[in-house]
């Protein structure tokens, strides 16, 4: 079949005017059309620049290009990737290429009559175990989450003593085989990474994320081996598997989390598992819970831990799926349906 049409629209979002990146900048949607009346829809990034990327010059040179095979899919971002990179090769081109690799996976898996986990490998796990990114704990408890991350950046008000109670508070709450993870946002430096990790070592956190920016490869590899047996987690922020390449090479990081909607989709997630295999790290996409992170860790020896925000699921105003998979017991299942196997809400359709 070949492509007739794209397009990417931007749901409007409501400013709290926190003056946060993603309040300017979030998720596209991407829909792209066939002559076969087959439509894929994806999910990117970048915001209104995200959607003029993609329905200029990406658009201009999918139309008449072929998806019939996956490997048309790898050809095709291959091609994006390459009439793009004096531009591109990473932030909000990559945010919104990985809208139309989603768009076209879901499009192929429609076509063929299969989810995309059945594309790329086929189903190894049923379900998978859920952990919360924030929330209410004694909610995020009563939900069966069996683990749960929390933000700690190191701001004006930040003391050691607050991230010890905070650690001491959710393993009392969540027991002692739960696992506990740390989001520092790249406000930590060292100094304050090695007194947590001594302060919190009662607590067992399982990883610090993020703990300084992803610029700082020689930093981090200097300080992973001193934080262990915490993991070093990184890599929302990184994009495509040239990224990741560098990443390996320094030894920066023990445990890779890109995210599938905006490191280029699930062609780059595919190749970003293979160099992860390679160097025997583990990966575990960031937003995994969401639907096109779902499928890449339901196919793959991604880790069993698939990350969800138990407070963004009841906000309407967040989502543009109508039925979105929704986590039971601490556990979610992917969907069997063709394609991504979710319905958009009509004002993106
Ligand atoms: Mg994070």
């Amino acid at each position: 079949m070949k492509i007739t049409d794209i397009k990417a629209v931007y749901p409007a979002r409501k400013k709290k005017g926190t003056g946060a990146w993603q309040e300017y900048y979030w998720q596209i949607v991407v829909r792209i059309e066939t002559d076969a009346s087959v439509v894929g829809y994806g999910y990117g990034g970048g915001g209104e620049p995200g959607r003029l990327i993609v329905n200029g010059h990406l658009r201009d040179a999918l139309i008449g290009r072929s998806v019939d095979h996956v490997d048309d899919i790898r050809d095709t971002w291959d091609y994006l990737y390459s009439k793009s990179l004096p531009y591109g090769r990473g932030g909000m081109v990559i945010m919104a290429l990985s809208g139309i690799d989603l768009a076209l996976w879901d499009l192929l898996g429609k076509a063929e009559g299969w989810p995309v986990y059945e594309l790329i490998g086929g189903l190894k796990k049923k379900t998978v175990r859920a952990y919360a990114t924030g929330g209410e704990p004694a909610r995020v408890r009563d939900l069966g989450y069996t683990a749960v991350k929390y933000s700690h950046q190191w701001r004006e008000d930040a003391d050691y003593d607050k991230a010890a109670a905070l650690a001491a508070r959710h393993r009392e709450m969540f027991g002692p085989d739960a696992l506990l993870m740390f989001d520092c946002y790249m406000s930590w430096d060292g100094g304050v990474a090695l007194r947590m990790r001594e302060l919190l070592a009662e607590y067992e956190p399982y990883w610090f994320e993020d703990l300084i920016t992803p610029d700082h490869l020689d930093e981090l590899a200097v300080l992973r081996p001193r934080l262990a047996p915490v993991l070093l987690a990184g890599g929302e922020h990184d994009f495509s598997h040239h990224t990741f390449g560098a990443i390996a090479r320094s030894g920066a990081l023990d445990l890779w989390q890109p995210d599938i909607t905006w490191c280029g989709g699930i062609t780059a997630g595919l190749r970003i598992l293979e160099l992860a295999r390679a160097h025997g790290i583990p990966v575990c996409p960031h937003r995994g819970g969401e639907i096109w992170g779902l499928h890449l860790i339901a196919a793959t020896d991604c880790m069993d831990l698939a990350e969800t925000h138990p407070d963004r699921r009841s906000d309407p105003d967040g989502t543009v799926l109508l039925d979105e998979p929704l986590v039971s017991g601490g556990e979610i299942v992917p969907p069997d349906r063709p394609g991504f196997g979710v319905t958009l809400k009509s004002a993106y359709a």
